[in-house]
C-alpha cells in the first residue's frame, strides 16, 4: 500500500477521497489555491501544501506545482479526483516519469477513451453496441451528406474531442446539415483547438444509463451495475439513481456482462464508467469516462463497495479481492447534486454560507467540503454537496428524500435545494418515466 497520497483536487471529492486513504491507513496530502485556504480538504489533511492564485490554470491544473508539491511531501501516488486533470493522459505521462504512481487507469486508455472516434471503434471490435452512424471521422459537407442519407435524419454530428456537450449539433434535414456540420466544427475547433468530427443517428426519447466498473488492469474486471443520470439540464446531470427503473434484473447482468467482458479484455484498470443512451430496450454506447465520477456514492449505497479505496487498492497492485458472483445489489439509492444556485434559472451564487444543517438519520449521507461560516468562492464549480439517500426499495428511498430534503437548512446563498423538493413529488418522477430530455421540458413549462 502506498505510505502517502497526494489528492489533486478540492472540495468534497478531495474530502471523499482523504476519508478513503485514512481507513486504508494511508497518509495524505492536499493541494490547495490561496482561494482555498480554509477550505475543510485543507483542515483535515495530514499536510497541505499550497500551489497557486485562484484560478484553476494557475492552480489545480499547474502540473509543475503539483510534482514539486509530490516531491516535497514524499507522496508516492497522486488521485485527480473528476474534472481537473484526471482525464489528461500527459499528466498521467508525467506522474509515471516521475516515479509517482497515477491513481487511475494508463495513460494510453485515457487517450484512448479521450479521443472519442477512436473510442467508438475500440468499444464496437470489443462487443459493445454503439449508436449506428459514420464508420469514424467525417471530413467534408459531402461525406456528411452521404452519412446522414445511410442513416436517417435526425443525425447528430459531434466532435471527437467532445466534452460537456460542446462541439455537438443536431440536423433534421439535408438543407440543415451543412450549416449544422460547419457550426459544429467551428465549436469544437475553438473548444478543443481540434476539429475531428464524427456522427451519429440522434435518438429521440432515450434515457441516460451508465455502467460502473472496476478493473485490475491484468485481464479481471467487474461491473457494479448501472446509473440512471437521464435527468440533465444542458447535459449536466442534476439528480441519479441507482438501479435505473428502466431496467430489470437480467437486462443489467446482460449490459453489465458485456462490459465487464470488454474491460477485462483491454487490461483496464481502475475505475470507470460506460456510458449509453437507451431506448426501446437497446443500448448504444456514447463515451467512456476513465475516472471517478461525481454520482459514484449511489453505485456505492447499493453495493456496499467502497469505490474510492478499490481505486487506490488497485493501483497500489493489492490483488483484486472481488469478483463478479460477489457483488448484490440492495435497494435503490439517489443523489441530488445540490449547487449554490438560483433554483430555477441557475445562476451561480456564491458567497457565505452562514449556516447550515444537513439531514442525517438512518440511510442518510451528505458528502461535502462547506461548514457553517464558509465562503464559497466565485472561481470553481457551484457544488455545494451530494445529497445520497438509500432505502430498501425506490418508494422507501424517495420517502427518504422527501423527508431529507424538508430537514435540510442552508441560509446565507441561493441553494437548488427547491427544485429537489418539487423533483421528488413529482408523478413522473414517482413513475420512473422520464428521458434526457424530461428536466429542460419541465424547466421551460415553469418559465
Ligand atoms: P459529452 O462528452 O460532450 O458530454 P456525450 O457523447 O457524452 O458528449 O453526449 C452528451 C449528451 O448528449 C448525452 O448524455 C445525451 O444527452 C446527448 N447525446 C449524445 N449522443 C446522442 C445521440 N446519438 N442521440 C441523442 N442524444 C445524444
Amino acid at each position: 500500500m502506498f505510505d502517502k497520497v497526494l489528492i489533486a483536487n478540492r472540495g468534497e471529492i478531495a474530502l471523499r477521497i482523504q476519508r478513503a486513504c485514512r481507513e486504508l491507513g494511508v497518509k495524505t496530502v492536499a493541494v490547495h489555491s490561496t482561494a482555498d485556504n480554509d477550505a475543510m480538504h485543507v483542515r483535515l489533511a495530514d499536510e497541505s501544501v499550497c500551489i497557486g492564485p485562484p484560478k484553476p490554470a494557475d492552480s489545480y491544473l499547474n502540473i509543475p506545482a503539483l510534482i514539486a508539491a509530490c516531491e516535497i511531501t514524499g507522496a508516492d501516488a497522486i488521485h485527480p479526483g473528476y474534472g481537473f486533470l484526471s482525464e489528461n493522459a500527459r499528466f498521467a505521462d508525467i506522474c509515471s516519469e516521475h516515479g509517482i504512481k497515477f491513481i487511475g487507469p494508463s495513460a494510453e486508455h485515457i487517450r484512448l477513451m479521450g479521443d472519442k472516434i477512436a473510442a467508438k471503434e475500440t468499444v464496437k471490435k470489443l462487443g459493445i453496441p454503439v449508436v449506428p452512424g459514420s464508420d469514424g471521422e467525417v471530413k467534408t459537407e459531402a461525406e456528411a451528406l452521404k452519412v446522414a442519407e445511410e442513416t436517417g435524419y435526425p443525425v447528430l454530428i459531434k466532435a471527437a474531442a467532445g466534452g460537456g456537450g460542446r462541439g455537438m449539433k443536431v440536423a433534421a434535414t439535408a438543407e440543415a446539415l451543412p450549416h449544422a456540420f460547419a457550426t459544429a466544427r467551428a465549436e469544437s475547433k475553438a473548444a478543443f483547438g481540434d476539429d475531428a468530427m464524427y456522427m451519429e443517428k440522434y435518438l429521440g426519447q432515450p434515457r441516460h444509463i451508465e455502467v460502473q466498473v472496476l478493473g485490475d488492469g491484468k485481464g479481471h474486471a467487474i461491473h457494479l451495475g448501472e446509473r440512471d443520470c437521464s435527468l440533465q439540464r444542458r447535459h449536466q446531470k442534476v439528480l441519479e439513481e441507482a438501479p435505473s427503473p428502466a431496467l430489470n434484473n437480467s437486462q443489467r447482468a446482460e449490459i453489465g456482462g458485456i462490459v465487464s467482458k470488454a474491460i477485462a479484455e483491454m487490461h483496464y484498470e481502475g475505475a470507470g464508467t460506460v456510458e449509453f443512451l437507451y431506448e426501446n430496450g437497446e443500448f448504444f454506447f456514447i463515451e467512456m469516462n476513465t475516472r471517478v465520477q461525481v454520482e459514484h456514492p449511489i453505485t456505492e449505497m447499493i453495493t456496499g463497495i467502497n469505490i474510492v479505496a478499490e481505486q487506490i487498492r488497485i493501483a497500489a497492485d493489492v490483488p483484486m479481492r472481488l469478483k463478479q458472483e460477489d457483488i448484490r445489489f440492495t435497494g435503490h439509492s439517489i443523489e441530488c447534486r445540490i449547487n449554490a444556485e438560483h433554483p430555477t434559472n441557475f445562476m451561480p451564487c456564491p458567497g457565505r454560507i452562514n449556516n447550515i444543517h444537513p439531514p442525517g438519520g438512518f440511510g442518510v449521507r451528505f458528502d461535502s467540503g462547506v461548514y457553517s461560516g464558509y465562503f464559497i468562492p466565485p472561481y470553481y464549480d457551484s457544488l455545494i454537496g451530494k445529497l445520497i439517500v438509500h432505502g430498501l426499495n425506490r418508494n422507501e428511498c424517495l420517502m427518504r428524500l422527501r423527508r431529507s430534503l424538508d430537514e435540510f437548512v442552508i441560509d446565507g446563498v441561493e441553494t437548488t435545494i427547491p427544485l429537489f423538493r418539487e423533483l421528488a413529488t413529482h408523478p413522473e418522477i414517482i413513475d420512473g418515466v422520464y428521458n434526457i430530455h424530461w428536466l429542460e421540458k419541465y424547466l421551460d413549462n415553469l418559465a
